[in-house]
């Protein structure tokens, strides 16, 4: 067997003990003679798995009672609407800062949910490669919604805006737990699982009780509608065992190595060996501004300006990494060169790996 590493952006590397566990229990999961595949959810069995889960993300994220733990299904793309259909019913209006393609994609589904929609901020004029600077949010809106990391232009926020008594909603999908992070300053976190928890097919959403209403906005489905979730602890209907039960084995995985402040210091070991590698070479730079850059998601590009060159370029890195063990490290469309997702459970040898190999491309090719 040859494992690679794999630098995909999502969905994304998972710890290699948590993958021989599920191994060694596919067919036989705790004496039950079953795989959590094949149980039922309501079973005796599957309760415990959910409940450690639950208990598992309260612990490791320092969760407030106040707030309640719901696996939903849709991934993060579906909280772009269960958001505004849920929270904006008292103005109607709610603020939106775009750093990039989900915020993007998050604040046109508000607007198509008849939201009255204000972009308060915005990095649009420089290619989405920083994260503005906004002074204290103040208005009726209902809510305030930021991309804490975004994936794909490897930003992310390095302060958590001051929204005084509005409510602050965050997708932190591709940083969940890679450091800590003071829930009790959001009204609502999600998080789709397959970049830092899970496989895909479960969605991590932190509510405060508060915003859970009986009355969400006019027409909404009762599958979109938190309260239907919150209230069934998240069995209204099946939810995706399979994978709350890796979610769960993930992170026992992540409080093994110190919890959120053990992963900080490895998420950091790992992001500045690779930053402070394309900072001082001639030959790659990092796309994203100091200051607001990503510790999961990082761009670069090389020197090449013209596009047709560099498009050959940047090819020849991403198949001769292939060669070497690497894979996924294409950059995504809009922002071009090449991307590393380094994820929690990407090793430290693994960006070692991908650093010596970026220092003999940048040799033969410059
Ligand atoms: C991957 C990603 C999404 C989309 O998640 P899905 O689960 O595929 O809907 C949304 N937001 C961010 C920040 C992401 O990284």
């Amino acid at each position: 067997m040859n494992r690679v590493y794999n630098f995909s952006a999502g969905p994304s590397c998972l710890p290699e003990e948590v993958l021989k566990e599920c191994a060694a229990e596919m067919l036989d999961c705790n004496g039950t003679g079953q795989s959590v595949m094949e149980m039922s959810h309501r079973s005796s069995a599957f309760k415990p798995i959910i409940e450690n889960t639950e208990r598992l993300v309260r612990r490791l994220m320092n969760v407030p009672d106040n707030y309640k733990i719901l696996f939903l299904q849709g991934g993060a793309s579906t909280q772009f609407a269960m958001i505004p259909l849920n929270l904006g019913i008292k103005s109607g209006k709610a603020a939106y800062i775009k750093t990039g393609v989900w915020a993007k994609k998050a604040e046109a589904e508000a607007k198509k949910l008849g939201i009255q929609v204000t972009e308060i901020a915005s990095s649009e004029d420089k290619n989405f490669t920083y994260i503005p600077k906004i002074e204290k949010v103040t208005g009726d809106y209902d809510y305030v919604h930021i991309t804490f990391n975004n994936t794909i232009m490897g930003t992310h926020y390095e302060y958590i805006p001051d929204t005084g008594s509005i409510p602050l909603v965050a997708d932190i999908s591709s940083c969940i737990l890679s450091e800590p992070l003071d829930v009790s300053k959001f009204g609502l976190l999600y998080a789709g699982a397959q970049k830092n928890l899970a496989p895909a097919g479960v969605t991590l959403v932190i509510i405060r009780e508060d915003l859970i209403t009986e009355t969400p906005r006019a027409g909404t489905p009762t599958m979109l509608t938190y309260k239907t979730h919150a209230d069934e602890g998240s069995m209204f209907n099946t939810p995706p065992c399979y994978t709350i039960y890796v979610m769960g084995k993930v992170l026992t995985w992540v409080e093994s190595k110190g919890g959120a402040e053990g992963m900080k210091k490895l998420n950091y070991e790992k992001a500045d060996l690779l930053y402070n590698y394309l900072d001082n070479s001639t030959y790659y730079h990092a796309t994203a501004e100091k200051g607001s850059r990503s510790i999961m998601n990082i761009p670069f590009l090389t020197k090449e300006t013209d596009a047709a060159k560099a498009k050959e370029i940047n090819d020849k890195f991403v198949k001769g990494a292939v060669a070497a063990g690497m894979v996924n490290l294409a950059g995504h469309r809009l922002v071009g060169g090449m991307r590393a997702s380094i994820y929690n459970a990407m090793p430290v040898d693994g960006v070692k790996a991908l650093i010596k190999y970026m220092d003999k491309f940048a040799k033969e090719n410059s």
